[in-house]
């Protein structure tokens, strides 16, 4: 943990509309006050961003979260109660205090409260929400530590440690009846549970994707290391040339939560050897592997 010097240094930067890139469970995110429309827009230039897509707007408690959402449905309370803090991302109608650029001028907001000290110390010394993508170039690999994030993306990068999660959010839209709009680590099954069914987002491109940007985690290139990475079922050869093999249990950790901790480092990893391939045996289509199978699809860069 830095000490408290830093996060009051990164906090006065977030309210002089400067970028800070900090911790979360999740991965390193870029951060900026969500409610200074000119700091926001910094976001969109320093990643090379398109203006399409909307942030989430994090949090440090749910009465932070209510100011900012015009409806507070009972699954957002039940949801928040259950995951915040937490690697859950809600979409609720926005009000008037979070700037158009912030949502891509849609009239709702993605909203999470992340679990990280860290992150969860700098919304509090800042005093505002802070909206914040991943802190790397667009279509690059997320950053899942300090040491994966470009110094020249942000005007400071606090150090919080590796990622303990290390893929992005679940999103879950509550606008209406409940979608899923993007996988992460919490199994869909345990949602339902809790707030009944849920519909899954399909992608831009096919037939029921309304707004093209309804979910910009969709974008087909997000999420894509620079070696060309290909999944691979058992009993399919290598390809040609110098490469990496992941299997899972091997080269990966058995285990679905453990291996989404591990993904992007080794892909950062890998990435740095200049391979010929990346090849990744595919995991199992089952709702605990159903974010690290979304991320692993768009980085071989088929339609999930
Ligand atoms: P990233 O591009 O990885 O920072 O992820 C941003 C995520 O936020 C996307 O995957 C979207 O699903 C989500 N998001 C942000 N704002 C909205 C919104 N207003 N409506 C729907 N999804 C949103
Ligand atoms: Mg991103």
């Amino acid at each position: 943990m830095p000490p408290a010097a830093d996060i009051a240094h990164a906090a006065a930067l977030i309210r002089a509309g400067r970028l800070v890139a900090f911790p979360t469970e999740t991965v390193y995110g870029l951060g900026a006050n969500a409610l200074d429309a000119a700091a926001v827009e910094r976001i969109f230039t320093s990643k090379g961003r398109p203006r399409s897509s909307p942030l989430i707007v994090h949090v440090d408690s749910v009465e932070m979260a209510r100011t900012l959402a015009a409806t507070w449905p009972d699954a957002a309370t039940t949801l928040a109660a259950r995951y915040w803090p937490g690697p859950l991302t809600l979409v609720l109608p926005k009000t008037a205090r979070i700037p158009d650029i912030v949502t891509a001028g849609l009239a709702t907001v993605a909203l999470r409260m992340p679990a990280h000290p860290l992150a969860l110390a700098l919304i509090r010394a800042a005093g505002v929400p802070i909206a914040a993508p991943s802190a790397n170039r667009f279509t690059e690999l997320s950053p899942t530590s300090a040491e994966h994030v470009a110094p020249s993306l942000a005007d400071y990068v606090l150090d919080g440690g590796p990622a303990r999660v290390g893929i992005e959010s679940t999103v879950l839209s509550l606008v209406e009846a409940p979608v899923l709009l993007r996988p992460g680590v919490i199994p869909l099954p345990e949602i339902e549970a809790l707030i009944g069914p849920v519909r899954i987002a399909t992608a831009p491109g096919t037939e029921d994707a309304q707004a093209p940007h309804a979910s910009p985690g969709m974008h087909p290139r997000h999420y894509r290391p620079a070696t060309p990475l290909y999944l691979f079922g058992p009993g399919e050869p290598p390809p040609a040339g110098r490469g990496a093999r992941l299997r899972i249990g091997r080269e990966m950790p058995a285990d679905p939560l453990a291996y989404a901790a591990a993904l992007y480092d080794t892909l950062h990893r890998l990435d740095a050897q200049h391979l010929d391939w990346i090849a990744v045996e595919r995991p199992p289509e089952t709702p605990e592997w159903a974010g690290v199978l979304d991320r692993l699809r768009r980085a071989a860069g088929d339609r999930p």
